[in-house]
């Protein structure tokens, strides 16, 4: 009995299922519609600028992810970066270092009445210990999403908090906004504020999936548009579009995509499982890499910028502190990352229309920006990030339920059952090797 496994997905979820089951033994192949790996994980080096395309650190919290990284020896390629965070109000930086609660309360940013609720925040979130735990729910977490994050702190704070403390911290942690996520999601990503700590990979963020990808058999450029079962308890049909179209018979398929993807290549999904899938509400991002011929060594590693003042502008990301060798001598580099508002309203603008929109705002805030620019790069993601809206964690729970109870050798991996993060995808991809592994057995198996 060779058991055949495709993997539908190249980014971090899809590769560390592969590479659970490759070292247990099993030859699954992963099919990427991209002619690179890493998907939302992913970097290039353009002249000696190392881009990072969409994610650009992995917080201390990352725990699995950072032992993977030091497993794949990689270990000197994780460093900690050198950045404080910064948040502009109308054109004054107010900065911190990144994780220090100390220097929080000391900024000039918040009033004293701000500083106080913050604290009365913080305590409130503490004392809900586990409901807290977006991953596993209880029913108090249910009833702590019945709100916006925006609505709650709108009716019981003062304006400061949605504006100063919400806004920025949505935009950079989910790449959404308060208004599209709940009270809870909030509360949860407080409460983790005063102990962080961010890693980049020096290399760039795609350096681990390129070197997971070195012993996986990935075939890259190559869509899968159809998947189908054969018989009630057959093999799964997949289609693959491309240069080249195919079909192929798998006994398992591991879906490591975004979820509205899932019920676009397989229709047979059960009614609510579809309707789940494709009601998981992705912000879309748009990203813009601006190469500079001078340095900014006085910046902070995140900005944050307040919507009263920037309408296309959420953060911006001075590469230099990921490391000493991610731009050449005398350079600069900034990752300007859309808001929420700005991405929707662009997406589909061509190139010049975006980075117009961004150098006006990246004028306003550090002047003769543009004068500087070498080059522009803009990186679009559909599917940038989950919106954790009212009620989603606990459709993503029984959504969980009903998967592990419907549907065999059918396994899901990303970040669609939970929220965009590294560590979500990549645990959930050695989640469904696991299962495949629990199901099937250790032993050596052969490929297609
Ligand atoms: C701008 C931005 C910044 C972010 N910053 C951070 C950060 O700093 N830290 C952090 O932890 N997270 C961050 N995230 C979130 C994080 O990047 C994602 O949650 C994570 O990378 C998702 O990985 P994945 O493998 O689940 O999905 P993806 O990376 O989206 O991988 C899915 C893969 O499937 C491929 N695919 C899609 N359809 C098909 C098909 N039909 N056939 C074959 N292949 C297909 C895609 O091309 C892609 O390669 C950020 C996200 C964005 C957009």
């Amino acid at each position: 009995m060779n058991a055949r496994i495709a993997i539908i997905g190249a980014g971090i979820a899809g590769l560390s299922a592969g590479y659970k089951l490759t070292k247990t033994g099993y030859e699954p192949v992963i099919f990427e519609k991209e002619a690179f790996v890493g998907g939302r994980m992913s970097s290039i080096n353009l002249d000696g600028f190392i881009i990072d395309k969409a994610a650009y650190s992995i917080p201390a919290t990352h725990k699995n992810l950072r032992r993977f990284c030091k497993e794949m020896g990689m270990k000197r390629s994780l460093v900690p970066t050198s950045g404080t965070y910064s948040t502009f109000s109308a054109g004054k930086e107010y900065k911190i270092k990144i994780g220090s609660s100390k220097q929080f309360f000391k900024s000039e940013l918040f009033s004293t009445k701000s500083k106080k609720e913050i604290i009365k925040l913080l305590l409130y979130a503490r004392s809900l210990g586990k409901s807290l735990n977006l991953a596993k729910p209880r029913k108090k977490s249910f009833k702590l999403e019945e709100q916006s994050a925006a609505e709650y702190l709108f009716n019981n704070y003062d304006k400061q908090i949605l504006e100063y403390l919400a806004y920025p911290l949505f935009c950079e942690m989910y790449l959404g906004t308060p208004e599209n996520n709940s009270k809870l999601a909030f509360l949860a990503a407080l409460k983790t504020l005063h102990r962080l700590k961010i890693f980049a990979l020096e290399k760039g963020m795609g350096s681990l999936p390129e070197r997971m990808a070195r012993t996986l058999d990935i075939r890259l450029q190559t869509p899968v548009v159809e998947i189908s079962r054969t018989a009630p308890q057959g093999p799964f049909e997949i289609k693959t579009g491309g240069e080249n179209p195919e079909k192929h018979l798998f006994d398992a398929v591991v879906f490591a995509v975004p979820s509205p993807i899932v019920p676009e290549i397989y229709a047979d999904l059960s009614g609510a499982l579809k309707e789940h899938f494709l009601a998981t509400l992705y912000a879309p991002s748009i990203i813009t890499a601006l190469a500079v011929d001078r340095q900014y060594p006085d910046t902070s590693l995140i900005n944050s910028l307040l919507r009263k003042d920037c309408r296309v502008l959420g953060n911006i990301i001075f590469d230099h502190h990921k490391g000493p060798h991610r731009v050449p001598e005398g350079k600069g580099l900034v990752t300007a990352i859309l808001c929420e508002q700005a991405s929707r309203k662009l997406f589909h603008e061509p190139n010049d229309v975006v980075i117009n929109e961004v150098l006006k705002e990246m004028d306003f805030l550090f002047p003769g920006f543009s004068g500087r620019l070498i080059f522009p790069r803009v990186y679009r993601w559909k599917y940038g990030a989950v919106q954790l809206r009212s009620g989603s964690i606990y459709k993503q729970d029984s959504a969980r339920k009903a998967l592990k109870d419907e549907l065999s050798d059918l396994y899901f991996a990303g970040d669609g059952l939970y929220w965009s993060a590294l560590e979500i995808s990549f645990n959930t991809g050695i989640q469904a090797a696991k299962q495949i592994i629990k199901k099937m057995g250790k032993r050596k198996r052969s490929k297609s």
